[in-house]
């Protein structure tokens, strides 16, 4: 028997929520990716993922895979067994990169990072100088880890190579942070890019993305490890001429379509700043319940993923069951160090103040059912003010020009 129980509501930091113009877009018959109608489409969004990923020169592959496959796709395409790359841990994310890097042979040199801050540049320079006879490969940062709610910083790492000179390729991971917040690939001297469709792209997951630069295309051309679905050369190969070596994901990439018109509509930059606004109110509510966030310096916060500590003694997972099973709320687990130490309040892609509200209230609850001591109201409260007091100006009587 179905049940009229109102929405699942959903703040997960991803997937994320799909607008209902993307589902529409998507909500079509089967298209042929061999006709001019599919060709077309998929020149729009390659040339419009460019200007998300603020690159000229750079060339943009998608691959019918999650996040996941565009991590196996840089490393098997730029490296070969034995190489050595260096990764700063940054949580859960970088940890996964560093074991894929693994898989296929690669010797991985860790950055250790304190916890809850974020990777220090000159730790990575220092790693760097001390590599005289060049056997670093790349260097490998997440810019938003969304394990811990930490923004990490890929401009200041990039300045730190270029400080003692180091050749290595810098590939980033932008999976929770591409066109929710400030990414600059050309500027910042990114060789690659990796993100994915369920993230700041509000489509379902199936995307995987990667854009590579012309000096990761070299290093591409003389590197050994195994690949065959994930190849750049077929890729491009068929891409000149409009194709795919395989299926495309042709739905989802109409969906793509939808969202990047969206996305440019609203203008990249206030795309972060809504971003930052909803975040900012998130952490409001949570300072007002008295509780800390992962992230120790306001500079390291993630504008799309918000991880509250819960106090000792209490089990962040108990937190998380109760706001899904009592008020059908779904948030984010902490994972692996932080596991059961942290809930997350995902504010990725589709999302509004009155969804940042009903996210702290359902918190509140779930908080003061496992017995944290939060006061029922305070950070919807918080949050609520915060909204009000940076909302757009609204001239009563004018109203219609506004909308
Ligand atoms: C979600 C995420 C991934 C993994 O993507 P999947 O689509 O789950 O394979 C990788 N990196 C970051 C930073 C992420 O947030």
């Amino acid at each position: 028997m179905s049940v009229s129980r109102g929405i699942q509501f959903f703040m997960h930091p991803g997937p994320t929520n799909i607008p209902e113009r993307v589902r529409l877009a998507m909500a079509r018959p089967a298209v042929d990716f061999t006709g001019p109608e599919f060709v077309a489409l998929r020149d729009r969004n390659l040339e419009r993922m460019k200007a998300i990923l603020k690159t000229t020169k750079g060339f943009v592959i998608t691959y019918a895979a999650s996040g996941n496959g565009a991590w196996d796709a840089s490393v098997a395409n730029l490296f070969s067994p034995g190489d050595k790359v260096l990764v700063p841990q940054t949580g859960f994310f970088a940890d996964r990169w560093a074991a894929t890097s693994r898989a296929y042979g690669l010797e991985v040199e860790l950055v250790p990072t304190p916890e809850r801050r974020a990777v220090d540049p000159e730790a990575v320079a220092r790693h760097l100088a001390a590599d005289t006879k060049g056997a670093i490969k790349a260097v490998m940062l997440i810019q938003n880890e969304t394990a811990t709610g930490i923004r990490h910083p890929v401009a200041e790492v990039r300045a730190a190579m270029n400080r003692v000179g180091h050749p290595a390729l810098y590939l980033v991971d932008t999976i929770s942070s591409l066109a929710s917040y400030d990414f600059r690939m050309d500027e910042w001297g990114v060789d690659l890019a990796v993100s994915g469709s369920q993230k700041g792209f509000m489509l379902p997951t199936g995307l995987a993305i990667v854009a590579v630069s012309q000096k990761a295309l070299a290093a591409h051309k003389t590197a050994r490890c195994p690949r065959c679905f994930f190849d750049f050369a077929d890729m491009m190969r068929a891409n000149k001429d409009g194709y795919f070596p395989y299926t495309p994901a042709t739905t989802l990439l109409r969906g793509l379509r939808a969202s990047l018109d969206m996305l440019l509509a609203e203008g990249l930059d206030n795309v972060y700043a809504r971003h930052r606004r909803l975040a900012e109110g998130a952490r409001l509510g949570v300072a007002a319940w008295g509780l800390k966030l992962c992230a120790k310096e306001p500079r390291w916060h993630s504008d799309t993923v918000t991880a509250a500590c819960v106090p000792a003694g209490f089990n962040s997972d108990d937190v998380v069951k109760t706001a899904y099973y009592r008020y059908r709320m779904s948030l984010g687990v902490g994972l692996s160090k932080v596991a059961g130490k942290v809930f997350r309040i995902g504010h990725i892609g589709n999302i509004n103040e009155l969804m940042i509200l009903q996210a702290l209230a359902g918190c509140e609850m779930a908080l003061r059912d496992v017995g944290v001591p939060v006061a029922a109201g305070s950070g919807v409260a918080a949050a609520q003010e915060h909204f009000r007091a940076t909302a757009p100006k609204l001239e009563l009587g004018l109203e219609r020009k506004v909308a």
